[in-house]
């Protein structure tokens, strides 16, 4: 399995307060990556170790087996799209293509044009003029026309309606299967990840809680309704990850290891949003006392 993008207990401090720790992940060439989690989780922290613009005060950051901050010429394989899309709003897109190709070598300026034509913006008006979504659009024509390797988007929709999220996200998608493209984007909005990611990185107060392939994960994860005093898990549970009881119900989230089959338990698949939230897990997430996991 090729990686594009791997860090090994990665750690960023400011003063005594760590944005990202102990964070190791490894992601796969070729998937869309959902980097999740509420605001000031590290998701930012994160992407800029990734792209050089910080130093690690701990462990490693690899792109392509590289070291971003020391190896700057790796960048050219890495297109970063920065939170609220910053580009020179008195400038065109036309404009912004046309520095694009000066400062990079493969820069797809006819990619960059298809891109806007199809989606109709033109390309002749200053970006500060266009709307929210039109604005992240050509965002990303212009780090899609880089041709990286690695895409790196941070929340890139989070100021943008529904709509215009939905059309970005599709849009993503196409110039994905297009040019094969890893993407890792950052996003607190999980209504849209299902349709767009097939690999998750949940984090939470600094920290990874959950790595990995979206079907995979869904697949180990169920939901389990029992009475209050269901008496013991099912086997096969190896986490209980997330635990909310009514007076005569108890709803858990648990990790699997084997099928569940206990007629005591009723289990329903997760959604993803269900998997990140129990993982996000504000509330009561303490298994009730005298739950042991199975071994
Ligand atoms: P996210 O992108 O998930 O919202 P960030 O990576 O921006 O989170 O921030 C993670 C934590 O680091 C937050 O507690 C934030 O306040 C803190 N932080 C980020 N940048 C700085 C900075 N330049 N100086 C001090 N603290 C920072």
């Amino acid at each position: 399995m090729d990686i594009v993008l791997e860090t090994d207990q990665l750690g960023k401090r400011y003063g005594r307060a760590w944005a990202l720790r102990d964070c190791s992940l490894r992601l796969p060439v070729g998937r869309v990556a959902a980097l999740v989690g509420p605001n000031g989780a590290g998701k930012s922290t994160l992407l800029h170790l990734a792209v050089g613009l910080l130093r690690p005060d701990a462990g490693a950051v690899r792109v392509f087996g590289r070291t971003p901050y020391n190896d700057i010429a790796v960048l050219s394989e890495v297109g970063f799209v920065a939170q609220d899309t910053p580009l020179y709003r008195d400038f065109t897109a036309d404009e912004m293509f046309t520095m694009g190709a000066k400062l990079n070598r493969r820069f797809d300026t006819a990619l960059a044009h298809r891109r806007l034509a199809q989606i109709g913006i033109p390309r002749d008006k200053p970006v500060g003029k266009l709307s929210g979504g039109q604005r992240a659009q050509v965002a990303l024509a212009l780090a899609m026309a880089k041709r990286p390797q690695l895409l790196l988007l941070d929340e890139p929709v989070a100021s943008i309606d529904p709509l215009a999220r939905r059309e970005f996200l599709q849009a993503l998608m196409g110039v994905v299967a297009e040019t094969g493209t890893t993407v890792l984007l950052s996003s607190h909005i999980l209504a849209d990840l299902e349709r767009t990611c097939d690999y998750l990185v949940v984090l939470h107060a600094s920290q990874v809680k959950l790595v990995g392939d979206v079907s995979a994960l869904l697949a180990e994860h169920r939901q389990l309704v029992g009475s209050r005093d269901g008496g013991p898990l099912p086997a096969g549970v190896a986490q209980v990850v997330r635990a909310e009881h009514t007076d005569r119900q108890s709803t858990l989230l648990v990790r699997t290891n084997a099928p569940l089959r206990d007629p005591a338990w009723k289990a329903y698949d997760v959604t993803l949003e269900d998997l990140i939230l129990a993982y996000l897990g504000d509330g009561d997430s303490r298994p009730r006392a005298g739950w042991e996991v199975p071994a």
